[in-house]
């Protein structure tokens, strides 16, 4: 996602970035397509959460700019969330998918879970503070 480095119009507002756990797990891929799906709709946008393990300069500035950040993740183990604040980044809105009912092993990517998820994501978008006004 270099391309986008940079890119966000600065005249539209602290951009709001999304990022999915993206695991290995059934309830990943459906983080994972939720995210793209909420940015194919204008929520947001997904950006690389293996930016922010690897420490990646131009990543860790872009997100330090988010108006808002939401983390999707899979189950309670919080990968996205955690991998945020060692990166020194508070998610403004949380989606945990295990929360929704959504059980590990039990919920494919399938196109009623994935529309659910970018509910759930809308509406903690819609709810969570902007990190800088
Ligand atoms: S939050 Fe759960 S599903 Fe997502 S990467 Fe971590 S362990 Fe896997």
């Amino acid at each position: 996602m270099a391309e986008n480095q940079g890119n966000a119009c600065a005249c539209s507002g602290a951009p709001t970035l999304i990022f999915a756990c993206s695991g290995a797990a059934d309830v990943g891929a459906v983080a994972d397509q939720a995210a793209r799906g909420l940015t194919r709709e204008g929520a947001g946008k997904m950006y690389c959460l293996a930016g922010i393990g690897g420490r990646v300069p131009g990543i860790l500035a872009t997100t330090a700019a988010a108006g808002k950040i939401l983390a999707i993740d899979g189950c309670a183990l919080d990968c996205a969330k955690n991998t945020l604040e060692q990166g020194g980044f508070a998610a403004s809105a949380h989606v945990r998918l295990s929360d929704m009912g959504l059980e590990k092993g039990k919920s494919p990517a399938s196109e009623e879970n994935i529309a659910s998820v970018i509910e759930a994501g809308k509406a903690a978008l819609d709810a969570a503070p902007e990190l800088r006004t």
